[in-house]
């Protein structure tokens, strides 16, 4: 019972009926307690507990980390939450035995079973579901060993695909709206809690990415695209996929970057809408999808015109936020 998202964990906590009100008593204290420090763990990037820990108030204050983390309210607080809490269970999962591990992955509906070895026979539609979010080569499917529509995993094959489904699982969580009041005791640690974020800032850029859009500061790659595509020129999948989800992490709605596709010479907007939408996290499997990192922009040959700022990063965005501030550093100096 130890996967809070267990069949049998969120039935045990559904069965116990209690309400966010209960939080305020006593008893519950040791659950609010491990609940705000889970939410700490995830903030300073490290686990502070080196106690053993009691699964009772594990499962307990996954639920209550939710709703702290969502009162948070911060799109990158939420993100680092559920990345922090996914490799905790991954590590987990590496130590499991094939069986359990398979209880696990049935728990997502995943059409998995056991082969011989500790190795592990997927259906390619879950397999893809997952690792389509992945950059490197070795997740492609044209690299994997496919037969009868099922992929061959190893066992930490699976575990690593596990930890993106966690990841996703606990992100939809947080991206429910809360629409309860919350007693005196959470808010005063949600308080706390956003006073240690703040204060992160620097060290995980907890400062978004600029507000208004400024296509002087775009790294080359990503000027390339953009004029590519407002001139109607031709642009590979992989380039709308890097411009679209760029500028969606930037900041644009989707509605703007439909609209920036409209020159395209084969726009067709029930089918960029669809993509679009997709790559935004509004349909499908509600990922909002990263833009790639530079080392596959490199690999697809899209990385062109690198200029000294490009030695410095490994990602379009950080590039994009440094030259932001950059320019408006200039600009308030003159
Ligand atoms: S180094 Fe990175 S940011 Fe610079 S052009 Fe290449 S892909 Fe873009």
């Amino acid at each position: 019972m130890k996967y809070p998202f267990s069949k049998e964990a969120t039935e045990y906590v559904k069965a116990l009926g209690f309400s966010i009100q209960d939080l305020e008593k006593e008893e519950f204290k040791p659950i609010l307690d491990r609940a705000e420090e889970r939410v700490k763990e995830a903030l300073l990037g490290k686990r502070e507990v080196r106690r053993p820990l009691r699964e009772e108030i594990e499962i307990l204050s996954f639920p209550v980390s939710i709703i702290m983390t969502s009162a948070m309210n911060n799109q990158v607080v939420k993100r680092r939450f559920a990345d922090f809490e996914a490799k905790r269970i991954t590590e987990w999962l590496k130590e499991e035995n094939c069986e359990n591990l398979i209880k696990v992955a049935k728990s997502f509906n995943w059409r998995i079973r056991a082969l011989r070895g500790e190795n592990f026979a997927l259906h390619f539609v879950d397999y893809l579901k997952n690792a389509v979010n992945f950059n490197e080569a070795k997740w492609k499917l044209v690299n994997r060993v496919l037969s009868n529509g099922e992929v061959r995993l190893s066992k930490n094959d699976v575990a690593r695909l596990l930890e993106e489904e966690v990841r996703k699982y606990i992100e939809n969580k947080l991206n429910v709206k809360l629409d309860i009041e919350l007693p005196e005791t959470l808010n005063e640690r949600v308080e706390k809690l956003t006073q240690i974020a703040s204060k992160e800032v620097k060290r995980f850029k907890l400062e978004e990415t600029p507000k208004e859009l400024n296509q002087e500061a775009f790294p080359p790659c990503i000027k390339n695209l953009y004029q590519s595509v407002t001139k109607g020129l031709r642009v590979s999948h992989i380039g709308r996929f890097t411009l679209t989800s760029f500028l969606l992490n930037i900041g644009l709605k989707p509605e703007e970057v439909i609209k920036l596709f409209t020159s395209s010479s084969d726009f067709n907007e029930r089918i960029t809408r669809y993509q679009v939408e997709h790559i935004a996290g509004a349909r499908g499997s509600k990922t909002r999808y990263t833009s790639p990192k530079c080392s596959t922009l490199q690999t697809h040959r899209l990385c062109v015109n690198k200029d000294e700022l490009c030695n410095k990063v490994r990602h379009p965005i950080t590039y994009y936020r440094i030259k932001y501030r950059m320019l408006r550093k200039g600009k308030s100096e003159k």
